[in-house]
């Protein structure tokens, strides 16, 4: 009995569809995937690296690269939800497994550096006219706090 059981189980599972999915091809709803950062918007503030729980995330302001350690990674999101420049995301795609704790490091794209570059320069050249609109105030100001003494001098 316990033979024909067993048969008539394996049948089953033969014509059956499988109780496994193709991981690398179905994302269930939910799925939250993996952290990827578009290197052309990074500006390298650090709020991923200090809202992540797990540590995973690490900015260097100075080499202006952004490293993540997936293995240490807990998909909860928070990098994601609080970088103000919204390069973060979560791609529907799974981890890759392996044997080691890799890090993967990202570098400041070609565009981000003219774009930063862009940026220094517009706030040099605004703080630069404030610097002059202000002396001229202020020059303005001197010149009407002296005229009445000439008038009366006159
Ligand atoms: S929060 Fe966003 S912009 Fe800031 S370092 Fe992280 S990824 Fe870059
Ligand atoms: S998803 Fe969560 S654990 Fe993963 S890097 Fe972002 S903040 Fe850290």
């Amino acid at each position: 009995m316990a033979m024909i059981n067993m048969i008539g189980t394996e049948l089953k599972n033969l014509f059956s569809r499988p109780a496994t999915r193709k991981t690398e091809k179905e994302y269930p709803e939910n799925t939250r995937g993996h952290v990827v950062n578009d290197m052309d918007l990074c500006v390298f503030c650090g709020a991923c690296m200090m809202r992540c729980p797990s540590k995973a995330i690490t900015v260097d302001r100075n080499e202006k690269t952004w490293t993540i350690h997936p293995m240490s990674c807990i998909q909860c999101r928070a990098c994601v939800d609080n970088c103000p420049k919204k390069c973060l995301s979560m791609e529907k795609r799974f981890t890759e497994p392996g044997p080691d704790k890799i890090a993967i490091t990202c570098h400041q794209t070609e565009k981000a550096r003219i774009a930063e570059e862009e940026m220094k320069r517009a706030a040099a050249e605004k703080a630069k006219a404030a610097a002059e609109a202000k002396a001229k105030a202020e020059a303005a100001k001197k010149a009407a706090e002296t005229a009445p003494d000439t008038a009366r001098a006159e």
